[in-house]
């Protein structure tokens, strides 16, 4: 067995391919392996990404949202939470307050908020990009015309978790909706030319190791250039309230996966697992990752875009105080902090400062 799975890491360190049977064999194995698997998938990172870890800025700027996810804070049946919007000024301001720290790419995340329409975005793209950033949106399911609009108007790149690749469970967790047609929008978003970015969480209720080795096998067939691997962290205010959270070894475990099949991917070191380790950041940055995705919100909004709870615990510094923070992390893991808008390596992609 032991041999058996070196075979297969060193056959994924080389081919940047698994087997469904293959992934299910590296996951389901004993912690004994998780070293060398890690260290293959660091040195992967390594090989093909180098060593400088990209910093982007989240503005959460809406949450309110017409969806009902289970798993989700933001679930429009939560009646608990205080509902916030930003204006376009604030957006850019807060915006504009990340470019002075030293960000250069702004990721736009919200609910699905309808109440900003097409223009309005494609408004909020164009004076980003004034900035010199990259932008990214995180809008959620939203028409062709509109996803066409936002990428002429300067957003380079969009994200959207296919969340599981087991269409039972997306269809029992995502009430109304279908796993095809979030796989439809990750489909035109590419053919738009966006950078897109899928990925899933770890220990959803009903999940099982072979769903797990299926939501890597989709982000190797979509060839997503971004892909985010958090665990499932119960929130109170839903029914999955009662759940255990997903156990941060299988998350680090799902991330070196990811970084052997998709060497040139975008991986982020997630909030969610930060949330639940205090050295899940680090630990992942040595398990594959090279992205971080600090929240540059506003303090008066950040407590309240709770998808889970205790984010904000989670990232209680200050903007300043806490990039230097991560800067002092990243160092001392001796990585080097990017100074470019860390367009996906797999692109040639020159929108830069448009
Ligand atoms: S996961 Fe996204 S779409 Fe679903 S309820 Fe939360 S914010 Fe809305």
């Amino acid at each position: 067995m032991k041999q058996q799975i070196r075979q297969i890491i060193s056959k994924a360190v080389r081919e940047h391919s698994l087997s469904r049977d293959d992934i299910i064999l590296i996951l389901s194995c004993e912690n004994s392996h998780d070293y060398e698997l890690f260290q293959a998938a660091d040195s992967v990172r390594r090989q093909y990404v180098g060593d400088a870890v990209h910093l982007r800025g989240i503005i959460e700027f809406s949450n309110y949202c017409s969806r009902n996810c289970l798993y989700c804070g933001l679930r429009c049946a939560n009646k608990n939470l205080r509902r916030y919007r930003m204006d376009a000024d604030a957006i850019y301001k807060a915006a504009a307050s990340a470019v002075s720290i030293g960000y250069r790419t702004i990721v736009l995340q919200s609910g699905e908020d309808s109440t900003y329409d097409a223009d309005a975005i494609a408004d909020i793209c164009r004076r980003l990009k004034k900035l010199g950033v990259a932008v990214t949106l995180s809008l959620g399911e939203r028409p062709y015309e509109e996803y066409r609009l936002w990428h002429k108007a300067g957003a380079d790149r969009y994200l959207i978790k296919h969340e599981t690749a087991d269409p039972e469970l997306y269809k029992k967790l995502h009430p109304g909706k279908t796993l095809a047609s979030r796989i439809d929008c990750l489909r035109q978003l590419s053919e738009l030319g966006y950078q897109v970015g899928s990925g899933c969480m770890v220990g959803l209720p009903g999940q099982t190791i072979e769903t797990l080795a299926d939501d890597l096998l989709l982000l190797k067939e979509l060839d997503v250039e971004m892909a985010g691997i958090g665990p499932f962290i119960p929130h109170p205010s839903t029914p999955l309230a009662e759940y255990p959270p997903g156990p941060v070894d299988m998350t680090l475990k799902m991330l070196a996966v990811a970084r052997l099949l998709l060497p040139l991917a975008h991986l982020p070191a997630t909030t969610a697992l930060f949330t639940i380790a205090g050295d899940g950041r680090e630990r992942a940055l040595c398990s594959g990752a090279n992205v971080v995705m600090p929240n540059v919100t506003p303090s008066e909004y950040k407590n309240l875009y709770e998808i889970y709870p205790n984010k904000s615990r989670a990232e209680k510094t200050m903007p300043v105080a806490g990039r230097r923070q991560l800067e002092n992390m990243i160092t001392a893991l001796g990585r080097t902090v990017a100074g470019d808008q860390g367009h996906s390596p797999k692109r040639k992609f020159s929108r830069a400062v448009s």
